[in-house]
């Protein structure tokens, strides 16, 4: 998951992006100033980054302990998070060349439900556009580079949406699959 502004001040340990849409929507939707398509940024950058990183830590680390639940359901390994290529992928495998995102679908626009913002709409606007075009440099650069880039969204872990997750998965697993039969006279595992 590319990174948005705030998350800069968080530093390497919290790399993996920002989710959890709703908490902070909600949070601005009680204190924003209701003025249409005002930019107030009606928090201090102190009490924002307080914010974001209380979402960042519940959000999207639980998306990606969800994942890591899935890889392992289907015996996959190999993966390594916090890697410092291009974009930064939330998973890296590679010896698969596969780059793993999971994308909040606030922050990354994704069009699933209510994830427009009512207030400030410019501002909430601006911010997930910049993270859409982040997000397109670094699946063309990863693409580029030989990656498969796989991107999941934050709701296609609901059970509604499990055929999209299994799509997106199938790849890695075939991915795997093809790594482990070339290598079978060898190591155990991309591990
Ligand atoms: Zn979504």
């Amino acid at each position: 998951m590319s990174q948005n502004s705030e998350n800069k001040s968080v530093g390497v340990d919290n790399a993996s992006g920002v989710s959890g849409a709703n908490a902070i929507n909600c949070v601005d939707k009680e204190n924003a100033v209701k003025e249409n398509g005002a930019k107030h940024d009606v928090f201090t950058v102190a009490k924002r980054s307080q914010i974001m990183s209380k979402v960042r830590s519940t959000g999207n680390a639980s998306t990606e302990l969800k994942l890591i639940a899935e890889f392992k359901e289907r015996k996959i390994t190999g993966w390594r998070r916090k890697s410092k290529i291009f974009g930064r992928p939330d998973f890296l495998f590679p010896k698969l060349r596969v780059a793993v995102f999971v994308d909040g679908c606030f922050w990354h626009g994704h069009d699933c439900r209510n994830t427009k913002p009512k207030d400030n709409a410019d501002y909430w606007r601006a911010k997930i556009e910049r993270n859409q075009r982040r997000d397109q440099a670094a699946t063309e650069r990863l693409t580029a580079l030989g990656y498969r880039v796989v991107r999941i969204w934050e709701c296609e872990f609901q059970k509604k949406r499990r055929e999209r997750l299994e799509e997106k998965l199938a790849p890695i697993v075939e991915a795997f699959e093809r790594w482990k039969a070339e290598s079978q006279n060898g190591e155990a595992g991309p591990t």
